[in-house]
């Protein structure tokens, strides 16, 4: 008798390390030998927004430690759930921008391709986090609306793949879309932002590789670190390949209250970038996104944080400090 052999396609490993990320946080609290009297408000919390969390990501938190900086970013809490005025499900008003399905085209030059609404972790202060992808064009099968509206606009020069994580894609679906830009003739630029390289180093392998070093388009890569202690050698060694490869290097973090409010931590952190090769961009204030008011540092306590980056810090390790106003044509620089 014969027997059709099934086709095996093979599973990446980064991809086979996502599937296995926590999302239980009975696990989380397990897996980290923290007080089970944490799971009812974090399993509440979780309904709204549910919990991810890479293990190659939790094995850098500290064990027994309710307040480690990675662990806060991750951790559902009853905190979530408190009402706070001003914080509301679309901060930066994105929904009404759109320029075509899933294309926000809110600066001069530049656009921003809403590409998928998955990510590797979430992140409790996201302001995406009650962001309805299903009513953005992004995660259709086909690229071909945003490209033929970038095609069709020659004053943009840079697109910026965004999400969502937009290397939470398939190397097969990102690929495709990564041809369909490379022929607009007008685009210089490819920005990529993802927390992936961080978060699953494991991201970048040969094959991802392989499709940045092809590209006409000179490619910048945005990753997310928040703190010194996100970057291990796993995430080093991620960084120095792309890097390598010739992909331009920068950092966005996000300001929390309780993660990396103390200006030691930030120099840690920049001193920890740059030493991957990855230069300090933004620090954002946070986006007053409804379940993350417990996040928030005070605009004062921020510029006394700058001042002291300014001091202690060469010129070009010190992050930009900057706000989303919506309606405003670039972000806005806070003092
Ligand atoms: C932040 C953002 C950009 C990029 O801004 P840069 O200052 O160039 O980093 C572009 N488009 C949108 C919609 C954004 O929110
Ligand atoms: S990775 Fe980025 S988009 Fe995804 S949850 Fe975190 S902050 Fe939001």
């Amino acid at each position: 008798m014969i027997t059709a052999k099934p086709i095996l396609r093979q599973v990446p490993r980064w991809q086979q390390e996502l599937a296995h990320a926590i999302h239980d946080p009975a696990e989380l609290l397990r897996a980290l030998e923290l007080d089970p009297a944490l799971l009812p408000a974090a399993c509440a919390a979780a309904k709204s927004f549910p919990l991810r969390a890479p293990l190659g990501f939790v094995a850098r938190m500290r064990k027994g430690d309710p307040d480690d900086p990675l662990l806060r970013q991750v951790l559902p809490l009853a905190a979530e759930l408190e009402p706070a005025p001003g914080f509301v499900p679309d901060p930066v008003g994105d929904l009404a921008m759109q320029a075509a399905p899933g294309v926000l085209h809110k600066y001069q030059g530049r656009a921003l391709l809403v590409v998928t609404g998955a990510c590797a972790v979430h992140c409790r202060y996201c302001f995406r986090r009650e962001f309805p992808y299903a009513k953005t064009g992004c995660g259709a099968d086909s690229w071909q609306p945003a490209l033929a509206y970038l095609a069709g606009d020659a004053s943009i020069h840079e697109v910026i793949l965004s999400g969502g994580d937009p290397l939470a894609l398939s190397d097969r679906r990102l690929g495709a879309l990564l041809t369909g830009l490379n022929r607009i003739s007008h685009l210089k630029r490819l920005r990529i932002h993802s927390r992936l390289p961080v978060v699953l180093p494991e991201r970048v392998d040969d094959s991802l590789l392989n499709l940045l070093a092809h590209l006409r388009l000179q490619s910048v890569l945005v990753i997310h670190a928040n703190h010194p202690q996100e970057m291990d050698d796993s995430v080093r060694a991620a960084l120095t390949q792309l890097a390598t490869t010739g992909v331009t290097l920068l950092n966005q973090s996000v300001l929390l209250r309780g993660v990396n409010d103390a200006a030691a931590t930030l120099i840690e952190l920049s001193e920890a970038l740059f030493a991957a090769r990855v230069m300090p961009y933004y620090l954002h204030l946070l986006d007053r996104v409804r379940g993350a008011a417990h996040f928030e540092v005070k605009e004062a306590n921020a510029s006394a944080i700058m001042k002291k980056l300014r001091q202690r810090l060469p010129g070009y390790l010190v992050p930009r400090l900057v706000r989303e106003q919506p309606g405003q044509p670039a972000k806005t620089p806070v003092w």
